[in-house]
Formats: C-alpha cells, structure tokens, sequence
C-alpha cells in the first residue's frame, strides 16, 4: 500500500473515532462495593427509534456515560414498529449499533427485547439475548404482513384469547439463548388501589420462564411488587423505560434522582451481571430509596458510611463522633431514643458529607434504623453504630 494511502487511512481512522468519543463528562456516581463483589449501576430496559423510543441507539450508551452506568440494555418492543416507514424493522440493529458505541465508552451493552402483550402478562424484557430474531414470533410476524404499508400502528399483540399463548413461545426462545426475563412496570406510574400477579405469571415462575421483576419504574416503587420477588425466589430490578432522552424524561428537577438497578458482580462483565442477576445479588437505588434483600442492603449502609473514633470528650463525658457518608445515598438515620443515649433522634446524611453524634457517657453504641433502606416492604434496615467498630481519625 503507498504510504501516503496507508496513512491516510489511518489518520481518518483515528479521528472517527476521535469524533464519536468527543468531550463529554462522565458522573462518578459512588456507590459501595460489598464483601465479595462489585456493586455495578445498570438500566435494563431502554428504547431508540427502533421501536417507539426517540433516540439513536448510540445515545442511550452516552446517556450511560454522563450518568455513571456500567450497563445498559435497549430492549425494544418486538411488536411495537411506530416508526417502520422511516426506520427498518431489524431486531438485532438496536443493540449492534450500542454493542459498537459501548465499547468504545466502556458502557456493557446487553443485547436486549420487549416482549409486549397485553395484562396478563404484560410487558416482558428478554436480556443477555444473542439473536432477537429469534424471539420474533410467526403471528408478530404474519401481523406486520398485514400492516406492512400503515404507519403509527402500535401493535400490541392482545394476549386476551388464553388458549394461544403466543407469548409462552417469545418467552421459551429467551431461556433458549439462556437468556433472563423480568416482568415489567406491574402497576401504573401513580396512584393505585392494589397490583395483581395473575396466574399466568405463577405459571411462567414455575416453569423458569420469568426471573425477576421491575420493583420500580415509571417514577414509582411498588412494594406489592417486592414481596411477590421475595415470595417467589426473583431478582429485583428498577429500570427506566426511558423512550425520550434521558435530559427529557427524567423530572425537571435539581433533585431528580434516576433508577438504577444496583448488580453485586463478581466481575465487570456482562457473565458477570448474568451470573448475580440469576442468584438474585441486585438491589434498587431510586429516588433516594436503596430497596433490597437485607444481606445485600446492610452491607450497603455499612460501607457507605465511615464511623470514626471519638475526636472529643467533654466535662459530663459525653463522647463527640463524627459519621461519614463516603456514597452518594441519601442516609435518612432515626435512632431509637432512650435506648443509645444519641443526641439527636434522627439525621439526613447527605451525600459525600459528615456530621457529629453524641453518645452519652457510658454508651458504646447507637442504634436505630436506615428510614430509606428498606428489606422487605416497609421495613426499613435496623442498624448499630458500634464505637468498638469504629476507624481512628
Ligand atoms: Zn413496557
Ligand atoms: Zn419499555
């Protein structure tokens, strides 16, 4: 090859991919790792203009970098192709083109679909999925046929008639590729009398068919939702089905928090995220509430915060001790008064921030409850604040 090509070609190389990195900051949002593993931040349930979404596949990865995710999945509808006279259907385009972008942002994109049917079961996400053609079904397909030349036609697949089950094949070609399903935003975003799991999820539980749920999402946390992961062995997830940009969907306000689903991995790989996903280590961080099983959530708050040894004592004896918040959780602590002697009944711990208890002379522990850590519906974790435990200055 003559030089002056070769260098040619690399020089236009390097600056596509120059132009695809560009200056964009990342936010290191910080999150404790607990004994064992490493604490990944994850949305599993995103969209582009492959189905109903609004953006390039390409964004949500940036969207991953700004806001300090590890891994993202776009999971778009299967049977939702709004956009079809502009944009192909190709189920598998979606996550090539983010596969590309993450590698180059090292954001883990995990390929991805929404199986859309109507209640029950709803909305299913199919991840770690290798080839979403495979998950297409012959009457989804037969159904864009039909409406090949319309466009804006939502296709949901009405799952009304019980004996077809179209979605048990969606759902088997899943577990084939050794895929994971969760069951997707079970209620509605605001208020509600009650949530139902129906029979037919029972029957998708039993036959390994479905392995978590979207504990939150939608701006909401659904508690009913919890218990059902408890009850039946699931993972617990919290996603955003962000369709719009991130900037847009999220509340226009400076203390907006976004969803994460927190993932205790052994490594940072995707077989890693799949491995903990499947023994249930995932946790929910949303709108400054850390929800989740307790051996997972109290190793949380125990290496969020930094107890140090008293740095003063006054004339009654009172012992003064200064409490860090090193994560970026909200820490809503109430202590139980009487017991530990604590000056304060309760503190907000901001994050990244510190501030000073009192322990009345003789006492060697606080103890007291995390009001925004919760291990089973509206069970928030207890916690000691043990003076033995506690670092030197
Ligand atoms: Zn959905
Ligand atoms: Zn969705």
């Amino acid at each position: 090859m003559p030089k002056l090509l070769s260098t040619t070609i690399l020089l236009f190389s390097a600056l596509t991919i120059c132009a695809q990195v560009e200056n964009i900051d990342r936010l290191e949002v910080r999150v404790p790792n607990i004994p064992g593993y490493q604490t990944l931040k994850c949305d599993f349930h995103l969209h582009t203009i492959f189905s109903d979404g609004t953006v390039w596949p390409t964004v949500r990865v940036t969207e991953a970098w700004q806001y300090g995710y590890d891994a993202i999945a776009i999971t778009d509808h299967i049977e939702g192709k709004p956009y079809r006279k502009h944009v192909p259907i190709d189920y598998n385009a979606p996550n090539e083109i983010a596969k590309d972008e993450g590698a180059i942002k090292d954001i883990i994109v995990i390929g991805g679909v929404e199986i859309t049917r109507n209640m029950p079961p709803g909305h299913i996400n199919g991840i770690f999925i290798e080839d979403a053609n495979k998950i297409v079904t012959d009457r989804v397909r037969n159904r864009f046929q039909r409406f090949k030349v319309m466009t804006g036609d939502y296709a949901y697949i009405d799952s009304i008639d019980r004996s077809d089950k179209d979605y048990l094949l969606a759902m088997e070609a899943v577990k084939k590729q050794d895929g994971f399903t969760f069951w997707n935003h079970p209620g509605p975003p605001g208020k509600y009398d009650s949530l139902t799991i129906y029979p037919e999820h029972i029957e998708l539980i039993e036959k390994g068919l479905l392995h978590g749920i979207e504990v939150s999402g939608w701006g909401a946390y659904w508690p009913e939702a919890f218990q059902w992961c408890l009850d039946h062995d699931l993972a617990l997830l919290s996603n955003s089905d962000y369709h719009y940009p991130h900037d847009i969907s999220g509340k226009l306000s400076r203390s907006a928090r976004r969803n994460y689903t927190l993932v205790f991995a052994k490594e940072r790989t995707e077989a890693s995220i799949k491995e903990a996903l499947r023994a249930n280590r995932s946790a929910i961080w949303f709108n400054d509430m850390v929800i989740g099983r307790k051996e997972h959530v109290e190793p949380l708050f125990y290496h969020a915060i930094k107890l140090y040894k008293p740095h003063f004592v006054d004339s009654r004896r009172r012992k003064y001790v200064k409490i860090s918040n090193e994560s970026d959780f909200l820490l809503e602590i109430e202590f139980k008064s009487g017991k530990s002697g604590g000056y304060f009944d309760d503190i907000y711990l901001e994050a990244r921030t510190t501030q000073i208890l009192v322990f009345e002379p003789g006492a060697e522990a606080m103890e007291g409850i995390v009001r925004n850590f919760h291990v089973a519906p509206n069970t928030p974790l207890e916690i000691k604040l043990d003076l033995q435990a506690a670092e030197e200055k």
